[in-house]
């Protein structure tokens, strides 16, 4: 078996993907995300499945050491779970702004702090966090979901920088969009719509699995190779 690999958000989209793909190359895995049975009715071998709240710190590091504690330590953390409410900054509620904030920067901060202090005492691991291009370039409709996933980037390479030498890889990816469940979480039926025909205007968007492929292709360089940024789109996407 190989090492432990904790994969956030897996119960939809690129983190079930990601899940498959890293049970398929003999990972144990930790799944987590909300809908337990949806991590549950993917059946993976060697697979831990836990009801977890990226944004409560607590629950977080108690599935991490019971998870090393059956499996062994963590080799990589995947924190994918992320929420897109999509809305006109002067329209929108501001419960949407700090729900996006809760999961796509306070969830990632935990995942980070979960396993860092355990791969620095090992000198080995590998952090990917999952940013957007929306983490490296303005879209209207966009402000909240940009500004949390610019401070994915900014982030990533921050405590990147501090890790290094620690033999620890940090790679931030940033997909353009990808057919999931993402956009479903926004309240806005115009804006929803509008997106639905920009996807077609740009030929499709990426599917899951091109996202899970890259990673893979990351994770699987050799330790002394750290891919620090991948950027992915379709390519009609602008
Ligand atoms: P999905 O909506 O399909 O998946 C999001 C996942 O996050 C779900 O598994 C959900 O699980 C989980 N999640 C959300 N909130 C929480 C929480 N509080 N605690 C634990 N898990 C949570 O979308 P994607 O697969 O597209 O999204 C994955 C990542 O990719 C996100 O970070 C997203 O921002 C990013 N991304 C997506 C793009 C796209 O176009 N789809 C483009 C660029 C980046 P559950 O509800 O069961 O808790």
């Amino acid at each position: 078996m190989k090492p432990l690999v904790v994969i956030t958000g897996a119960s939809s989209g690129i983190g079930e993907e990601l899940a498959k793909h890293f049970s398929e190359a003999g990972h144990a895995l930790l799944l987590i995300a909300r809908r337990l049975e949806k991590l549950e009715a993917l059946n993976l071998p060697n697979t831990m499945c836990k009801r977890v709240d990226v944004t409560d710190y607590a629950e977080f590091e108690a599935a991490v050491k019971e998870a090393e504690e059956k499996y062994g330590p963590v080799d990589c953390l995947i924190n994918n779970a992320g929420l897109m409410q999509l809305g006109q900054f002067a329209d929108q509620d501001p419960k949407e702004w700090i729900n996006m904030y809760d999961v796509n920067v306070k969830g990632l901060m935990y995942g980070m702090k979960t396993v860092v202090n355990g791969m620095m005492d090992r000198k080995h691991g590998t952090i990917f966090n999952i940013s957007s291009v929306a983490g490296k370039k303005m879209f209207p409709n966009h402000s909240v979901y940009c500004g949390t996933k610019f401070a994915v980037h900014a982030m990533s390479e921050a405590v990147r920088e501090e890790v290094s030498s620690h033999n620890i890889r940090v790679i931030t990816i940033a997909p353009g969009a990808v057919e999931t469940e993402l956009l479903g979480h926004t309240t806005d039926d115009e804006i929803i719509s509008g997106y639905e025909d920009w996807k077609k205007a740009i030929g499709g968007a990426l599917k899951p699995e091109d996202v899970a492929n890259s990673i893979m292709f990351a994770y699987n360089q050799p330790q002394n190779v750290c891919l620090r940024e991948i950027v992915l789109t379709a390519t009609g996407q602008q």
